[in-house]
């Protein structure tokens, strides 16, 4: 072992999951945030922290942290039928009256939420750039630095991801007023990138990517720009959440949305597509080819009435997914997992969809899946392994649902029985900021975000 590779503080577990399959007996050493020593089939030493079961600390590669704002609040029946559309106008009222501190309030609990169920890193698809009204910051990154703040408050790792949105509807329409936080064009979106990854240049391990919004909020030129823009980090757009969409597109192209974005862009495995909901069989396949990742978001797909994605033939396809919190109405890593089966489980009306074959964990095949997808899209690598990022998660063995587990009965009974009570601490580059299931600083960010919610839910 050289100097450099000499751990700082070590931990021990009983069962961990590698890269390779569960292990026993697995020690990690850490050093500067890393992974730099694991040994599989070795006792613990004196001066190791002791934990029953380790995971991989999971990616969360969708989030609209201002969204948590305004969890459960729209959830009364309207005049009309409900949809997306009129959940959209509710958002977009909500929108118009968060300021900078507002936003780095309730994007921290967000995080919290989210290290507290697991997720270790966070994609942010973020569009609000602008003052409320719509006048432009005076630095183009004021938004981006509140959602940085919160993330070094937090100790999440971002990929943040600074949103292009200049149309309201195919074919270059003109933004409409409750969009006017949001929009740019393509000379002042190259600034707020430049703002952003100069905003996110001390982040440890922080990654900035480009997100074209939709289909919707960009043209074709555009896209081809922004694409060269990204140069090797992700890039992510929204793609055929709602049968509407659909509709429109062929209306305006004679194709439907996934089938026109592989055609018109070099999709390849930089790209997330988020939702990518309504696919025909064709679009199914054509999407898993490309080496492109499936950003599904099953909580909220399901809070706002969008449809199933086609997962079994995605992954008979040999397609990538990973999972995202979205609207963050509720946040839980493994509730997303969760509703993932279950969806084409009330779908097909059958049990163990997405295990890839006999004898196989249906746990498993979702955690794995979303790890490494995941971590694709954020633009990490994926899994405990030395040089990676120690962004770890442990289990309390002592949950009523995981007495007598081990290997994949472990998620198993995390996923389908236990959920996020079994989680017990969570570290990210190698400091806890989990310990028995609260986030350390829980209580004083909680108590900001109360305060920064008064005013907006008034
Ligand atoms: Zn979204």
């Amino acid at each position: 072992m050289t100097d450099e590779a000499r751990p700082e503080t070590t931990l021990h577990f009983r069962h961990a999951l590698l890269p390779g399959g569960w292990a026993g007996q697995v020690r990690i050493g850490i050093a500067d945030g890393r992974i730099v020593t694991l040994a599989e089939g070795v006792e613990a030493e004196a001066d190791d922290a002791r934990h029953a079961v380790g995971l991989p600390g999971m990616p969360n590669l969708h989030s609209h942290a201002f969204q948590r704002g305004m969890a459960g609040l729209a959830e009364v029946r309207g005049p009309g039928g409900d949809s997306f559309w009129t959940w959209r106008d509710i958002m977009y009222r909500f929108v118009d009256r968060i300021d900078p501190d507002g936003l780095r309030a309730i994007a921290a609990l967000a995080y919290v939420e989210m290290l507290e169920s697991g997720f270790t890193r966070v994609g942010e698809f973020h569009y609000l750039h602008r003052a409320p009204g719509g006048d432009a910051y005076a630095d183009p990154a004021e938004m981006t630095r509140a959602i940085v703040a919160a993330a070094a408050d937090t100790g999440i790792a971002l990929t943040h991801l600074p949103v292009f949105y200049a149309h309201a509807g195919f074919g270059g329409t003109p933004p409409n007023p409750g969009q006017r936080r949001f929009v740019h064009d393509l000379d002042g979106f190259a600034r707020l990138l430049d703002a952003a990854r100069a905003a996110a240049a001390d982040l440890p391990d922080a990654i900035v990517g480009v997100a074209p919004h939709s289909l919707r909020a960009v043209t074709e030129d555009e896209l081809g720009a922004l694409a060269g823009l990204a140069g090797g980090s992700p890039i992510h757009i929204h793609i055929a959440e709602q049968v509407k969409e659909v509709e429109d597109c062929l209306a305006w192209s004679g194709q439907r949305p996934v089938e026109w974005l592989l055609g018109h862009a070099a999709v390849d495995p930089r790209w997330c597509l988020v939702h990518a909901t309504h696919m025909t069989e064709a679009e199914t396949r054509a999407l898993a080819a490309s080496g492109a990742v499936a950003g599904l978001c099953p909580v909220t797909e399901a809070n706002l009435g969008d449809g199933l994605f086609p997962a079994e033939a995605f992954l008979a396809a040999g397609g990538r997914f990973g999972v995202g919190s979205d609207s963050n109405v509720l946040i839980d890593m493994s509730e997303e997992l969760r509703w993932f089966e279950y969806g084409q489980r009330l779908f097909a009306r059958g049990r163990n969809i997405l295990a890839p074959g006999a004898g196989r964990s249906t746990g498993q095949a979702l955690f794995d899946g979303a790890l490494t997808g995941g971590a694709q899209a954020l633009g990490v690598a994926a899994g405990l392994a030395v040089g990676h990022a120690a962004d770890m998660v442990s289990l309390d063995i002592r949950h009523p649902s995981l007495g007598g587990r081990s290997g994949a009965a472990l998620i198993d009974s995390f996923l389908f029985a236990a959920g996020r009570g079994a989680i017990d601490c969570v570290w990210r580059r190698g400091a806890e900021v989990v310990r028995g299931g609260r986030h350390v600083a829980r209580d004083r960010i909680a108590a900001d975000y109360r305060r920064a919610l008064e005013p907006l839910v008034a």
